[in-house]
């Protein structure tokens, strides 16, 4: 009987019956969330006819609901030995089958509600599936043999342990390899920075298929013994109340992208309209929460100074990417610069270069590069990372991988960045063709790829257009073919047929 327990999750039965996850269905805790873990992994492994903890090499997808069912699939799923695909519940179809395929996985994980999706496709595809119970029975899964489990692997550091799916300048979504290792640097490295502690109280409300939502928002917390409130989506008015309820166990820490910021400034605009209201309100963030955190997108300075002036804090602005965990950060204690991301993470290496310069410090193959920080203080260029929260590589992309990394092992993160009075400040993409809307990364070419499927449609340009709330909106120039007209409500109804999301 063996367990491929590695750090990520391993501390979690020493918690015992400390409460590590609440969501819509009750209060889960650590030993129910291992033991249930445990239980998915043993049907895994049955499934597949495989040694408890001998899927080494081989994917699983899930597919679940913002909830504990999540994490117990993706706990299983490592401690069966496999890497762990997230799907998004509110991708289409298509996209769901394109992942499952390209990750080549050999097994689907639905969440309770999700039978219905994932079935057909596993039919079509051929692959075995699992249905999980309903949330709220798996916490009252008993303690399982799972107690007599046994460390098994001692080699776990470089073995893969997630592919996390992200837009590219080119093609479809590729799939992002990060390794055990990988992902605990990126841990240790947030845990530290931000002085997570399991008396820390979370509030979650971002999607589970970015680092974002999977390392920032859920791994950390479950790695040092806290407690993750799990709201099944995003929604203004739920949030503001649980922000400033006293039920215990009372929120701590909140993270979120731009977008929700500016969403939860407007519902307080138009509906804490009385003092005593707005100063509760203030009283109460300022009191009870230690750590408000942005990031995914650049915060407007703006959005910055009305949070501030909304809860008494100054939001904390960290700079990441599916590929790197977070590389740069605002300090916990310290000054935060309005629009800066702050200097590097512990362990992590970023320099700024100019390609193609003839003050070439940095050559490398076809590249050459210029050096620019910290000797050209205030030149802008590309920025590149180095570190132990990279990842591996692009799943079945060799190519790509190669591509993504300099000679000596930086990654190319493809955003322009200045060093500027001592931190740093992220100026945009290097390339036109990645859209930032909300925090999602959007691939300029994948839309016109669908767009230009549409009958009417000769040829298209998108773009991300400025925009107060979204960040970027991704907008389409069209031109029609002769003859043809065509309006946003018939391109909707099209859209809808053809399984892609038209806004
Ligand atoms: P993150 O939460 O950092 O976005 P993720 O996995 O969601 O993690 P991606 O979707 O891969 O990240 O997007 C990463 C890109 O987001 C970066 O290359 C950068 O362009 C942008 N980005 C992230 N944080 C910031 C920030 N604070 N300021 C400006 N751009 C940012
Ligand atoms: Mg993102």
């Amino acid at each position: 009987l063996v367990i491929n327990q590695t750090p990520v999750f391993a501390k979690a039965p020493t918690f015992g019956d400390k409460i590590a996850i609440i969501d819509s269905s009750g209060r889960h805790s650590y030993e129910q969330l291992y033991c249930s873990s445990y239980d998915l992994a043993s049907r895994i492994s049955a499934a597949l006819n495989s040694d408890f903890g001998g899927l080494e090499g081989k994917r699983v997808a899930f597919l679940c609901a913002n909830d504990v069912s999540y994490t117990v699939a993706q706990w299983a799923a490592w401690m069966s030995g496999g890497t762990a695909v997230p799907l998004y519940r509110k991708h289409p179809v298509a996209e769901l089958e394109y992942i499952i395929s390209d990750s080549q996985s050999s097994l689907l994980v639905a969440g309770h509600p999700y039978a219905e999706i994932i079935e057909p496709l596993a039919v079509k595809l051929g692959l075995p599936y699992l249905t999980l119970p309903p949330s709220s029975t798996l916490s009252t899964v008993k303690e399982t043999d799972a107690k007599e489990r046994k460390t098994a692997i001692t080699d776990w550091a470089d073995r893969p342990a997630m592919i996390i799916y992200t837009s590219g300048t080119t093609g479809r979504p590729k799939g992002v390899l990060h390794t055990h290792s990988s992902i605990l640097a990126m841990i240790q490295c947030l845990v530290s920075e931000w002085a997570w502690t399991r008396d820390d109280v979370i509030l979650h409300t971002l999607p589970l298929h970015h680092v974002h939502g999977i390392v920032n928002k859920l791994l950390c917390p479950l790695w040092v013994g806290a407690t993750c409130i799990m709201l099944p989506e995003f929604q203004p008015q739920k949030v503001w109340e649980m922000l400033l309820s006293s039920r215990a166990p009372v929120v701590n820490v909140f993270m979120a992208v731009p977008t929700i910021y500016s969403k939860l400034i407007q519902y307080y605009d138009q509906h804490f309209t009385q003092a005593p209201v707005k100063e509760f309100v203030k009283a109460a963030c300022k009191e009870r929460i230690r750590l408000m955190v942005s990031g995914s997108a650049a915060l407007p300075p703006s959005t910055l100074q009305q949070w501030e002036d909304i809860t008494g804090h100054t939001l904390l602005e960290r700079y990441g990417m599916t590929e790197i965990g977070m590389a740069l950060s605002n300090p916990l204690k310290g000054q935060r610069i309005p629009g800066a991301v702050g200097s590097p993470l512990p362990e992590v290496e970023v320099q700024i270069v100019m390609s193609n310069s003839t003050n070439t410090t940095i050559v490398e193959g076809n590249h050459s590069w210029t050096w620019v920080h910290p000797g050209l203080e205030g030149k802008e260029g590309e920025l590149l990372v180095r570190g132990p929260s990279v990842f591996k590589e692009y799943w079945n992309k060799p190519e790509e991988t190669k591509e993504a990394f300099t000679q000596f092992g930086w990654f190319k993160i493809g955003d322009t960045a200045v060093y500027k009075n001592g931190v740093y400040w992220i100026r945009g993409r290097t390339s036109v063709d990645i859209i930032k809307s909300g925090g999602y990364k959007i691939s300029a070419l994948e839309v016109e790829r669908h767009l230009l499927g549409h009958p009417s449609i000769s040829d298209v340009a998108v773009v991300g257009a400025p925009d107060a709330m979204w960040g970027q909106k991704v907008t389409a120039v069209v031109q029609l073919k002769k003859g043809h007209s065509l309006n946003l409500e018939d391109l909707k109804v099209w859209g809808s047929t053809q399984e892609i999301q038209v806004w």
